[in-house]
């Protein structure tokens, strides 16, 4: 038979993912590749969460979620942020920030319309983009003075009459770039010259490094009520397979995007939703030691990158580490990814995936350091050899 799969998903049949994970299996190589922490959330959320299924919370929420968790939802977005959404009508519980990525392009693009995005990118963006029948502008994100941010000429470039969406994830996946204030006034601006929804991605808000604030583009003049915002339990309580998400946005937003979503999945499962409740109510300390804990895992890990000759791009924010493999003679992430595992038994995922222009990012391998300290320690003395 011929492919069966429609034309417009096509490039996205394979995941060097599969590939990398199945690499590590075989070899016993340390992955470093898979963005998922080794250890569990909050203990009081888990049990929550058991609480929950034994207590009988097993049939389907209601469709806009558990009003506990849209309650807990709109408080901490107005204790963080100082943004007021209302539970009942402006927040959308989702099944993890990818569906409501997905259900937002689709009920906010027609075919045809552009949605620029920053490139590299987390991988669902450019296939939501595709399903929609819609065209993605990349702008690429490319290292200037130790971190990486886009060319502000590049980004006023990307925007013309059929463009209708932006897509900012700030912390950035896979980059390690937290927008600053001037950034986001740019991203601001053209939105507001534009007509511009702005789409969010901050699953990482919590996992900033050295102090350095995420600011939700929200917060800007002008940007709430352009504005969907898309965050996940996911990475803020170490529990990436419970997939639950929430979008917050003005009322005629979470209402196109709450149509859609009714039809992909109906609801999200109700006993991650009140244990996501009681983490984001209860469990901020906890997140907080986590912050700290990465921040000491990202230094140990940059370090060991570094000592094996890697240029290394220190993360403001997320799991991931960026690093050239130039220095150690090699062109081709992609080609070394695959040889990684023989070469120094460890495994990480070419960066160049993630580009709509792969050439723009050749020469990148992205590290994880959501892992634990000895998983770590054993990759960098592995990757001593490379040296
Ligand atoms: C992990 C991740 C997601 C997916 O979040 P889920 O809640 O698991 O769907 C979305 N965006 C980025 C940038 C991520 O790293």
């Amino acid at each position: 038979m011929d492919d069966p799969l429609v034309a417009r998903m096509r490039e996205f049949g394979t995941t060097i993912f599969a590939e990398m994970t199945a690499l590590a299996l075989r070899t016993g190589a340390v992955n470093l590749g898979q963005g998922f922490p080794d250890t569990d959330g909050p203990p009081a959320m888990l049990e929550r969460a058991v609480e929950a299924v034994r207590g009988g919370l097993n049939q389907y929420p209601p469709g806009p979620g558990v009003p506990e968790l849209r309650q807990a939802v709109s408080a901490h977005r107005a204790a963080r942020y100082g943004l007021d959404y209302d539970p009942d009508g402006e927040v959308l519980v989702t099944v993890g920030a990818t569906e409501a990525i997905a259900a937002s392009i689709l009920a906010l693009c027609e075919p045809g319309d552009e949605v620029i995005v920053f490139e590299p990118y987390y991988d669902s963006y450019a296939a939501s983009v595709a399903l929609a029948g819609a065209v993605l502008r990349p702008v690429t994100l490319r290292p200037a003075e130790g971190r990486f941010t886009f060319d502000p000429a590049e980004l006023a470039a990307a925007a013309g009459p059929r463009t209708r969406a932006i897509l900012v994830n700030s912390p950035h996946n896979p980059t390690g770039t937290v927008f600053t204030r001037e950034e986001l006034e740019l991203i601001a601006g053209l939105c507001a010259e534009h007509g511009l929804i702005a789409i969010t991605d901050e699953v990482y808000e919590h996992l900033t490094f050295d102090g350095v604030p995420h600011i939700p583009l929200a917060t800007l003049p002008g940007m709430r009520e352009r504005t969907v915002v898309i965050s996940s339990a996911g990475k803020t309580f170490s529990v990436t397979g419970w997939k639950t998400g929430w979008v917050c946005a003005p009322e005629p937003l979470v209402r196109a995007v709450q149509t859609v979503k009714q039809f992909l999945t109906f609801t999200a499962s109700a006993p991650w939703q009140v244990a996501a409740a009681h983490a984001l109510r209860h469990e901020l300390g906890w997140v907080a030691e986590l912050r700290a804990g990465l921040q000491a895992k990202r230094d140990r890990l940059t370090a060991g990158l570094t000592a094996a000759g890697f240029d290394v791009y220190r993360p403001a924010g997320t799991y991931f580490v960026q690093a050239d493999i130039r220095p150690l003679g090699f062109t081709d992430g992609l080609v070394l990814a695959r040889e990684l595992p023989s070469l120094a038994g460890v495994v990480a995922v070419p960066t160049q995936v993630f580009y709509a222009r792969p050439d723009r990012g050749r020469h990148f391998l992205r590290f994880a350091f959501c892992k634990r300290d000895e998983v770590i320690d054993e990759a960098v003395s592995r990757l001593k050899r490379l040296a």
